[in-house]
């Protein structure tokens, strides 16, 4: 489930407004622009209108082929190649639910 932004005064979420703001229910005021982010994450509005964060499904899909090329490549040199493989496959997993993340709050890899 992608994550909700909460404001920072309560663990309450912001929810989005008419005019574009976001707003948790004590009336603090979060402008668009002001959402603070880090490395691959973008923000996005669910169907309820809570305001929530999710990976860029453009880097989801990224790690998830350079996961699938360290897979081709092989685990037998490493010292630990079953311990490499099921890193692999849950970074892989992980990859996906991020994926699936995105989708659900609308936001698809762009071509
Ligand atoms: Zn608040």
């Amino acid at each position: 489930m992608p994550l909700v932004q909460a404001c920072p005064t309560h663990p309450s979420p912001y929810r989005v407004r008419a005019d574009g703001w976001f707003e948790c229910p004590a009336g603090h005021e979060l402008h668009p622009g002001d959402i603070d982010l880090d490395g691959p994450t973008v923000w996005a509005v669910d169907g309820s209108g809570v305001l929530r964060y999710v990976v860029d499904p453009t880097a989801s899909l990224e790690e998830f082929g350079d996961v699938l090329d360290a897979l081709a490549q092989g685990v037998d040199d490493c010292p630990d190649p079953l311990g490499m493989a099921h890193a692999l496959i849950r970074m892989a997993l992980s990859s996906c639910l991020d994926y699936v993340d995105a989708f659900r709050v609308g936001i698809a890899k762009s071509a």
